[in-house]
């Protein structure tokens, strides 16, 4: 049979090897199976995409394959339609975008290994250093290692590719052994169980005899006994030998003597490397509470819609803590009582451990969680489980849209505006939302796209009629909206009443919280290395004059450039607006607020906790979940953060969000600065006063509270200002090309 090959390599379509009947096993397709083949030089992993008709057979020169890795197709026909699909609208070969659908641990490569067997003393390696110095240094490095290394490893430490013929002649003398095997691919963990052997299992006589002689002989082998009863009584598997062991206080030979007696069994069974996640955050069972009017309704649009089994979108726009992930919830238990799958997508897992907790709460064992900071072989056996249809729902970041879920009924996207779901390297360089669209339509499953503040691009979609709509416009349990106040960072300038970046009116407040043990949280938005420049009387951002986007600082050379078009101008002393001449870099980090905020509160005698939790504060794993935690406790009064606060934070004692710079994400160099901005803004917001008897308090210090995007959180207008932009976006492009072309001649400006 003649098989299409995909390989994750880039730039190169499938290709075509030779399969033996042997290797084929009778199936009659081995579509989505991974096999190893030979391409140029190098054995790779590569999965078969396509089995060609026996007619087409001209065998003449073609490859045979090495070897197949699977007994059940690893990606199904469904994901090999979605891979093709993805590898064709992300411009990358077919095997890359296979490679992303399968965990680290399923793709073993070939490696081959150099082994010592006899080593030449120090005075022969000296002697051959004379004759042939190349094949001395790399005996010598052998040498120095007792166990075998990969060739790859010699090349890199020889900083050379071309030592083939060195191992050649090493191993035509006998000094050394090569040998080629297949590294890398994680098997299942296996470890040793015991279980109550079936004699006693189905004979209470015989189990009463066994224990009494056990307990005046052995009484440590009759704990033992007495556990596989209660166990077996239980209607629990075999147990581990460890766990009993450990639990029991005794030893393997104790164990062991009862499988001797035939009173055990001994057997080996798979263990999943799944790290169990220490403590919930979540502060009550979600899965009873009942809903309210705006809920029930969301909950029926979705649950008709997956009662259809044809492919549907349906948009959840829910203000912050309007209860949309309980929707979910209500909306996956149905789905899952039917027997079919869903798959939950967030923008980021390790920055929202509370979401999975709410979702084991709810639906315990039955959730797997898929991402990248696991570890290969804990991510390989979940991926397993998987697969295999024991794991019913699957939460993870963009990547787990690839999830081999069998039987979809459901796809949520949460927060489906986050930018987090573009994948920017390697390839391919997907978007999680636009994938979990497609994968909907190739399975005929529901997708819900969930957000507070809808991308501009759903939104639209929506007033077009392409994608249902349901809004939850209250908060669920009772709490008010925070309220929202600008604090015009214009005025504390001239007035001297700022301190770095703190307004006195920020200050008082977070002294007021402290005092009063509620939770405190600022946010500064440090995305983005460059620096811009920014007037501090008008807080006018330099733009390009052709792009409006704002410039970039470039402080080597003192300029002012362009990053889409590459015009350059000198940076100003004076500001082209207002005539202003404090014109100042921006750029204070959270690390530089935290020490202000510390000598801020030292001078008014007041003592409290501040924590700091950005990518430099969290980067062991399990340290954000910890962060978390002491805040829920009030172990800390103010938690200064990034991005990372904004995202699905649900702490009831915090009553004060500070926003230390909204202006900051509105001088980027996107056309969605303003977008961004104004979700970004909400988003925080909306970690405030999310229980119904603390009300919260938002202060959003601005340079400039009268720029739509800011008016627009400020005032909750999302949807008008939506409007307005959606329109500005919609401005027929030749007319708006036309208008650059002519500004950028008149400046002399290269486009
Ligand atoms: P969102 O995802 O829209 O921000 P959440 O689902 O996180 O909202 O809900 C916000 C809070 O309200 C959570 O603490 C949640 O437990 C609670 N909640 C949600 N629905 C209800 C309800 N029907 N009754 C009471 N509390 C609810
Ligand atoms: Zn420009």
């Amino acid at each position: 049979m003649l098989v299409d090959v995909a390989l994750p390599l880039p730039r190169l379509s499938p290709l075509t090897y030779l399969l033996s009947d042997d290797q084929a096993g009778g199936r009659g397709t081995m579509d989505g199976f991974r096999v190893l083949v030979r391409v140029g030089k190098r054995t790779m992993t590569g999965t078969i995409v396509r089995s060609h008709p026996p007619s087409e057979a001209s065998v003449e020169g073609i490859r045979h394959i090495e070897e197949v890795l699977d007994d059940d197709a690893s990606c199904s026909p469904s994901m090999l339609k979605l891979t093709r699909w993805l590898a064709e609208y992300y411009l990358c070969s077919w095997g890359e975008a296979i490679h992303a659908a399968l965990p680290a641990g399923l793709t073993p490569e070939a490696v081959v290994r150099v082994t010592v067997e006899q080593p030449l003393l120090p005075s022969d390696i000296a002697a051959l250093e004379r004759r042939a110095p190349k094949r001395a240094s790399l005996l010598r490095l052998l040498q120095d290692h007792r166990d075998s290394v990969s060739v790859a490893w010699l090349e890199q430490q020889l900083r050379t590719s071309s030592i083939a013929d060195q191992l050649a002649a090493l191993q035509r003398d006998g000094i050394i052994s090569i040998t080629s095997g297949i590294e890398g691919a994680v098997a299942p963990k296996r470890q040793r169980a015991v279980v109550l052997s079936a004699k006693l299992a189905h004979d209470d006589d015989a189990l009463r005899a066994a224990l009494d002689i056990l307990d005046h002989r052995s009484p440590k082998q009759s704990a033992v006994l007495g556990q596989l009863y209660l166990s077996h009584r239980r209607g629990e598997g075999p147990q581990l030998r460890t766990r009993l062991i450990e639990e029991l206080r005794t030893t393997t030979a104790v164990v062991d003597s009862l499988v001797a007696k035939g009173y055990a069994d001994l057997v080996t069974v798979d263990v999943r490397r799944e790290s169990t996640a220490v403590g919930s955050l979540s502060q009550r069972s979600e899965g009873e509470l009942p809903l309210t009017s705006e809920q029930l309704a969301a909950v029926e649009s979705i649950n008709a819609a997956t009662s259809a089994k044809a492919p549907s979108i349906i948009v959840v726009e829910g203000v912050t803590g309007s209860g949309k992930t309980v929707v979910y919830q209500r909306a996956i238990r149905k789905v899952v009582a039917e027997g079919r799958r869903a798959l939950i997508l967030v923008p980021e897992i390790a920055l929202t451990p509370q979401l999975a907790d709410r979702f084991r709460d709810v639906f315990g064992e039955h959730v797997a969680v898929l991402h990248s900071r696991m570890h290969a072989g804990e991510r390989t056996d979940v991926w397993r489980a998987i697969r295999s249809g024991e794991k019913s729902i699957v939460l993870g970041p963009r990547s787990a849209v690839l999830a081999p879920v069998q039987n979809l009924g459901i796809i949520i996207v949460d927060e489906e505006h986050e930018p987090s779901y573009k994948q920017d390297d390697p390839a391919p360089r997907y978007h999680g939302r636009d994938v979990a669209i497609m994968r909907g339509q190739f399975e005929s499953c529901v997708v819900v796209l969930g957000s507070a503040t809808l991308s501009l691009e759903t939104a639209r979609n929506v007033s077009l009629g392409r994608y249902q709509h349901c809004s939850l416009t209250h908060r669920a349990d009772g709490a008010v909206m925070p309220e929202v106040r600008i604090v015009d960072m214009r005025t504390a300038r001239k007035e001297g009443t700022l301190t770095g970046a703190f307004s006195h009116q920020l200050v008082d407040a977070i002294v007021e919280r402290i005092g009063r043990k509620e939770g405190v949280l600022l946010f500064l938005n440090r995305r983005g290395y460059a620096r811009e420049v920014q007037c501090h009387d008008c807080g006018d951002v330099p733009q390009c004059k052709n792009c409006d986007v704002s410039l970039t600082f470039h402080k080597a050379t003192n300029m002012l450039r362009c990053h889409y078009c590459g015009h350059n101008e000198p940076a100003r002393t004076m500001c082209l607006s207002c005539g202003g001449t404090s014109i100042k870099e921006v750029g204070t980090g959270t690390q530089r607020l935290e020490e202000d905020l510390a000598e801020l509160l030292r001078e008014r005698s007041v003592t409290a906790t501040i924590a700091r939790m950005d990518a430099d504060s969290t980067a062991r794993r399990g340290s954000h979940r910890k962060l978390l935690q002491r805040f829920a406790d009030g172990d800390i009064d103010v938690l200064i953060g990034t991005q990372m606060v904004a995202k699905g934070l649900d702490i009831g004692r915090v009553t004060l969000v500070g926003i230390m710079a909204a202006d900051q994400a509105l001088y980027q160099s996107d056309f969605r600065a303003s977008e961004r901005t104004v979700q970004l803004l909400v988003q925080v917001a909306g970690r405030a006063g999310r229980t119904g008897s603390r009300p919260g308090t938002v202060l959003v210090q601005t340079f400039t509270p009268t720029h739509p995007a800011i008016q627009a959180a400020v005032t909750n207008t999302l949807k008008e200002w939506r409007e307005s932009e959606t329109s500005e976006r919609l401005v027929p492009p030749t007319y708006h090309h036309h208008q650059k072309r002519q500004d950028s001649r008149s400046l002399g400006c290269a486009m």
